[in-house]
């Protein structure tokens, strides 16, 4: 009976994966209601590239993948961006005024 057991197997599998589609999809839903958008501009990068989170610590990260993905496209205009962010980790104290002004700014905007 082994043909009857790979076609459960396949039919399982199936199953999975739309469900995991499913709750992609209301997860997606539901944060696309509590999205704020910045740009690179506003978290001292050099374009007008939008970032979407649900928190400033979504947004940043957004950016952070966003200078490293430009760099390594040779992108020369975000490598002191990338710099700063980076050193920003390594310096807590002048990386915590920025974080909480980057945390201050994204509280002020509106909802998509
Ligand atoms: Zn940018």
């Amino acid at each position: 009976m082994n043909g009857t057991d790979a076609t459960v197997k396949r039919w399982d599998e199936n199953s999975d994966q739309f469900q995991l589609v499913a709750g992609e999809g209301r997860l997606l839903r539901k944060e696309v209601s509590l999205l704020k958008t910045m740009t690179c501009k506003q978290l001292g990068g050099p374009c007008d590239f939008v970032l979407h989170g649900i928190s400033a610590d979504e947004v940043i990260k957004a950016q952070d993948s966003h200078l490293q993905e430009m760099v390594a496209t040779g992108d020369e205009t975000h490598q002191g961006a990338l710099k700063d962010m980076k050193g920003r980790w390594k310096n807590p104290i002048s990386g915590m005024s920025w974080y909480r002004k980057t945390k201050r700014d994204f509280a002020a905007l509106s909802d998509d």
